[in-house]
């Protein structure tokens, strides 16, 4: 799609929250390609500066306010006008009335809007003014559209967009609204094609992947689209996020038995208090969480778990919190998310009163983030002087002569760049690393043998 109005003009896109939302910003960053649009890296030699905004917490709406009012300062860009332009969650949640507090932007589109954003911002160009769009529903029609990956060798593949939970803290299923499934032949007809182009890793994304398909067949088929997405050839695949209370024994299953499946799994628990979880709304007892934590080590015994855990929902008390600090060691996780609870208006859990203080919220919070840590750190001993595959990203931030990549259970990993190779050649590619030194947050060693 050639646009005489946008082809040539040069765009930056910030990206704020949760991979779903990195994703758009590819489908966004794909449209203006193929409008002849060229992406740049400073907002400054932007024409066209995009923010991705995510409404899950209170601090991403304060960063956008932030970054987007500093854009007043900027100088002038190459093309001589730009055009500010606010996407994702907060503009999905607010439409127009943005503009009350960001008083500098011209185009605002919802998440089930981006189809449409070149043409506002044609408008914005051509005729200046304020062009919003935010359509209530997902009509699809970003899921088909042409998208720019960061990466050729792994991709992002989402499966249904939308969340039918309503847990009681959560703003998701108000702004991105519900369940909706990509259809199975062509979510495996895209993994197919991706493959063919060399992807090796793909993550299959939703808010609650467990239950994907049950718009379609009335039954959740994620089991299947395991089993289908592995018959494809692709090397790795992760998938998140996955809720608790439809993690199926036949999920379990097609985990253990596709051998492209990796063995890592992202169970977000929230609280491991089952008082506090009813109050979540969460549909599962610590109980239950334990358990299917058995059965998933059943089958994949040294799997890699991680989850999300909120500390401070209104009126967690100190044994509710105990409780949560008791599941994280009993569980051992890889690695964990962990958020303070933030207020979200419109949604159950914003009307009961809280009386903790927040510095005892913040104490919790941090007694929670070291069992996280050494939780990972005794996790990583697991793969001191075992040999791992690793599949190259780039280099380290702090040091330019370390290749940095994953593990097959999503740990960092670090070597050394091999006598004879260039970073550029190995990006893309899996190498074994010969682990000697297992931290809290990564494992590192030597590559031993030859690239593939
Ligand atoms: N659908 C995913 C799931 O349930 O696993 C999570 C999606 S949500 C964008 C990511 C995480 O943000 C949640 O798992 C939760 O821990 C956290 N979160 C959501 N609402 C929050 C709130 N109001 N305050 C703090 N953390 C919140
Ligand atoms: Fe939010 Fe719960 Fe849906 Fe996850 S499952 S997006 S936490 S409502």
């Amino acid at each position: 799609m050639q646009s005489s109005v946008l082809s040539g003009k040069t765009y930056f896109i910030r990206t704020f929250g949760c991979q779903m939302n990195m994703h758009d910003s590819e489908r966004v960053s794909g449209l203006l390609d193929s409008c002849g649009c060229l992406e740049v890296a400073e907002p400054a030699e932007a024409d066209i500066v995009i923010f991705m905004t995510c409404c899950v917490r209170e601090a991403a709406d304060t960063r956008l306010y932030g970054q987007c009012s500093s854009c007043k300062s900027l100088p002038a860009p190459p093309g001589g006008k730009r055009v500010i332009a606010v996407g994702g969650c907060i503009a999905q949640r607010d439409g127009a009335g943005l503009l009350t507090n960001l008083d500098n932007v011209d185009v605002i589109f919802g998440t089930a809007s981006i189809a449409h954003v070149a043409e506002l911002l044609e408008q914005a160009f051509v005729e200046g003014g304020h062009h919003i769009r935010c359509e209530e529903k997902d009509s699809g029609a970003a899921t088909d559209m042409p998208w720019h990956r960061a990466e050729n060798y792994r991709a992002w593949v989402p499966i249904m967009t939308g969340c039918n939970n309503f847990c009681s803290y959560c703003i998701v299923p108000y702004v991105r609204g519900r369940e909706k499934s990509r259809s199975f032949e062509e979510i495996v007809d895209e993994v197919t094609g991706l493959v063919r182009i060399g992807v090796r890793e793909i993550t299959l994304l939703g808010q609650n992947v467990n239950s994907y398909g049950r718009d379609l067949f009335g039954a959740p088929r994620f089991a299947e689209l395991l089993r289908a997405v592995g018959d494809t050839g692709i090397e790795r695949i992760f998938f998140t996020s996955s809720h608790p209370k439809d993690l199926l024994p036949e999920t379990i299953d097609a985990m253990a038995e596709v051998p492209a499946v990796m063995p890592q799994l992202h169970l977000a628990v929230q609280s491991g208090s089952s008082r506090i979880l009813k109050l979540m709304n969460r549909r599962y007892t610590r109980e239950h969480y334990l358990a299917l934590i058995d059965q998933v080590r059943e089958r994949i015994p040294d799997i890699a778990l991680s989850t999300d855990i909120i500390v401070g929902f209104p009126g967690e008390t100190e044994e509710d919190f105990e409780q949560t600090l008791s599941l994280a060691e009993q569980v051992g996780y890889a690695h964990a998310f962990t958020f303070i609870y933030s207020k979200r208006a419109g949604t159950p859990a914003a009307t009961i009163e809280d009386p903790t203080p927040r510095d005892v919220i913040l104490e919790r919070f941090n007694r929670l983030v070291k069992v996280i840590e050494d939780g990972a750190y005794a996790y990583n001993q697991h793969d001191l002087h075992t040999v791992v595959p690793m599949l190259v990203e780039g280099t380290s931030k702090k040091d330019a002569t370390r290749l940095l990549g994953k593990s097959p259970k999503n740990q960092t990993v670090h070597a050394p760049i091999p006598e004879g190779y260039t970073v550029d050649e190995l990006i893309g590619k899996i190498v074994d690393v010969d682990v000697d030194r297992a931290r809290t947050w990564y494992l590192s060693g030597t590559v031993v043998g030859s690239p593939r």
